[in-house]
C-alpha cells in the first residue's frame, strides 16, 4: 500500500461539479490500494473575494486578522470535499491547518512551515480515511492563524508529502504540466516531461505560478517527487519535478513574468559610507522585501538608487522612507506603479555570449522599453510596464523557441 499526496487548487474546485471530478482522481488512487491525504485551495476566486471584502472595511487590516479571514476559504473547500466523498461511500475527513497542527513562523501572510505533527493525519489514514486537509495555512506556537502566501496550498501539500514519507505528490491544476513559457500567455509553449528542483525553483521564484517556489525548496530538500497534472485532462502525464533533468540543450529554460512590482528611485542620497546600508536595514526592520536593486555610479556628493518591491508594499515603503527623509538625507522619493518583471531562465546563460543582447532586441522589435536590467548566472530579468509583459514574454519566447 503506497501513500499518496493529492493537490487540487482554486479553479479544480471551484464548484460542485468540479469537486466531483476532483473524488475521482481521488478513487483512482483508493482503488489501487493506496492511502490519500489531499490538500485543496479555497474554491475559484475566493481568497480574491475574500480581500476585496477586507478592503471594503479597511486598507490597513491588521496582519493577524487577514490571515484569519483568508484562511476561510480553504476550511469550505476540506468541509465540502468531505461530504463529496462521504455520499459515494467513501470514509472522509477534513482537518484545518491548525486541527493538524502545522507549526508555523508567526509572520502573517508569508509565514514559515516550522514543524507538521502527522500523527492525526496518520490516524485518520489507518481507521480508513482520505484526510482532506485545508492548503496554506498553519498555527504559530502561541496559538495565532498564520497563511503561507498567495499559492501556498502547493507548500502544505509538499509538506505533508515530506512529512508523510508519502511515494509522491500530484499537483493537480488547470493546466497539464510546466511549460516553457505560461500557456495562457505563449501558444506554442513547450512542455516539460521532467525538470529539475532547481530549475523549476528559479522559474517559480520569478514568477511560473504553476508551482509556489517555497514547495519546490521543500520537495528538493526531502526528495519528494512532485507531479504537475492536469485535473481536467484524462490521463494527463504531466511533468515530473525531480532531480534530474531531461531537458534538452537548450539556451533557456524559460520565459516568466511577476506583475505588481513598483519601482522607488532615492534622488540624491548622500554619497558617504554606510548610507546605502541604512536605507536598507530600515527597510528590513518593516518587513519591506526589496527586490531588484540599481545604484548610480556615485562619482558625485550624492547618488541615485532605484530599487523594486511588490505593489502591496508600496504604500507602506513609501511612508517609512518619508519619516526617514531627513535622517537619510534623501534629496527626493520617486515612484512608478503597475510595472513587472520579465525574465529567462537557463543553466546555460553565462557561457553563451549574445543572450542578453537576443533577449534585448526581441524587446527592441516590439518597441517595449526596458526600465531595469538585472543578470545573474543563471537569468536575467528585465523591469517593462505591466500592459506591455504578455507582449514581451511572447516576443522573448519566440527568440529562443523558435
Ligand atoms: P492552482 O489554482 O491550481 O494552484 P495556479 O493558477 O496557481 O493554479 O497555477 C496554474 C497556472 O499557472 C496556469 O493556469 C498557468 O496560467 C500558470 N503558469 C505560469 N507559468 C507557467 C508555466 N511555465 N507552466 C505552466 N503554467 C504556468
Ligand atoms: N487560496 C490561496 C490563494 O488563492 C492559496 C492557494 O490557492 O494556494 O492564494
Ligand atoms: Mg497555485
Amino acid at each position: 500500500m503506497g501513500l499518496i499526496v493529492q493537490k487540487f487548487g482554486g479553479s479544480s474546485v471551484a464548484t460542485t461539479e468540479k469537486l466531483k471530478l476532483v473524488a475521482e482522481h481521488i478513487k483512482k488512487e483508493l482503488d489501487l490500494n493506496n492511502q490519500v491525504v489531499v490538500v485543496v485551495s479555497a474554491q475559484g476566486k475566493t481568497t480574491d473575494k475574500l480581500i476585496a471584502e477586507e478592503k471594503e472595511i479597511t486598507k490597513n487590516a491588521s496582519p493577524r486578522e487577514h490571515d484569519v479571514l483568508v484562511a476561510t476559504g480553504e476550511q469550505i473547500t476540506i468541509a465540502k470535499l468531505s461530504m463529496v466523498l462521504q455520499e459515494q461511500g467513501i470514509k472522509a475527513v477534513s482537518l484545518t491547518g491548525w486541527q493538524i497542527p502545522i507549526i508555523t513562523s508567526s509572520n502573517y501572510s508569508n509565514s514559515r512551515i516550522r514543524y507538521v505533527h502527522n500523527e492525526t493525519i496518520r490516524e485518520y489514514l489507518t481507521a480508513g480515511n482520505v484526510v482532506v486537509v485545508a492548503g496554506f495555512q498553519g498555527i504559530d506556537e502561541t496559538g495565532n492563524i498564520t497563511t503561507f502566501g498567495r499559492g501556498g496550498s502547493d507548500t502544505t501539500a509538499v509538506a505533508l508529502a515530506a512529512s508523510l514519507a508519502a511515494d509522491r505528490c500530484d499537483i493537480f491544476t488547470d493546466v497539464d504540466g510546466v511549460y516553457s513559457a505560461d500557456p495562457r500567455i505563449v501558444e506554442d509553449t513547450r512542455k516539460m516531461n521532467t525538470v529539475s528542483y532547481d530549475e523549476m525553483l528559479e522559474l517559480s521564484s520569478m514568477g511560473a505560478k504553476v508551482l509556489h517556489n517555497r514547495c519546490v525548496e521543500i520537495g528538493k530538500k526531502y526528495g519528494v517527487p512532485i507531479y504537475v497534472k492536469s485535473t481536467f485532462e484524462k490521463n494527463s502525464i504531466g511533468t515530473l519535478v525531480t532531480n534530474t533533468s531531461n531537458l534538452e540543450d537548450l539556451v533557456i529554460n524559460g520565459v516568466t513574468k511577476d506583475d505588481y512590482i513598483s519601482r522607488i528611485t532615492i534622488v540624491g542620497l548622500e554619497n558617504k559610507i554606510g548610507r546605502t546600508y541604512e536605507l536598507f536595514k530600515l527597510l528590513s526592520k518593516h518587513s519591506i522585501n526589496v527586490d531588484v536593486i540599481v545604484q548610480s555610479f556615485g562619482e558625485h556628493i550624492t547618488k541615485d538608487i532605484a530599487f523594486t518591491v511588490k505593489m502591496n508594499d508600496l504604500n507602506k515603503t513609501l511612508q517609512v522612507l518619508e519619516e526617514n527623509k531627513k535622517e537619510l538625507n534623501i534629496k527626493d522619493i520617486l515612484h512608478c506603479e503597475n510595472l513587472s518583471k520579465v525574465s529567462i531562465i537557463g543553466v546555460g546563460i553565462a557561457n553563451k555570449p549574445g543572450v542578453a543582447a537576443d533577449m534585448f532586441e526581441a524587446l527592441y522589435e516590439n518597441n517595449i522599453n526596458m526600465h531595469m536590467v538585472t543578470t545573474s548566472e543563471i537569468k536575467i530579468s528585465v523591469l517593462v510596464n505591466s500592459n506591455e509583459a504578455d507582449m514581451a514574454v511572447k516576443a522573448i519566447h519566440n527568440k529562443f523557441f523558435k
